[in-house]
């Protein structure tokens, strides 16, 4: 992809809807920046502008589906009973290991 027909990283994050996801890997992608650039720029803008939000998902150890759920901060994840849940992909049990098995991405508000 020719980087002049980029839109601006700006008018990306203005194009999604309210509750959709923003992943960083396809950000990163889309504009070809490391990773911890990626979060470092949704993170600065989540702090300013405030029209993102972190969210966590929780993937499956099985078959790497994102759970349904989302939680908005450690606490949530936390008070949440994590033993023996049942994916709804692949119908297999698991606990789960929050240092592993979860996701920081963005939400649009
Ligand atoms: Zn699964």
């Amino acid at each position: 992809m020719n980087k002049d027909s980029l839109i601006s990283k700006d008018e990306y994050i203005n194009g999604f809807k309210p509750g959709s996801i923003i992943y960083p890997n396809v950000f990163a992608r889309y504009y070809g920046l490391e990773i911890k650039d990626a979060y470092e720029y949704l993170d600065n803008r989540a702090n300013t502008k405030q029209d993102i939000v972190h969210v966590i998902e929780l993937h499956c150890p099985h078959c790497y589906h994102d759970l349904p759920h989302r939680y908005y901060n450690i606490n949530g994840l936390l008070t949440t009973n994590l033993k023996n849940i049942v994916c709804p992909f692949c119908d297999e049990f698991f606990d789960v290991d929050i240092n592993t098995n979860n996701c920081v991405y963005y939400e649009k508000r």
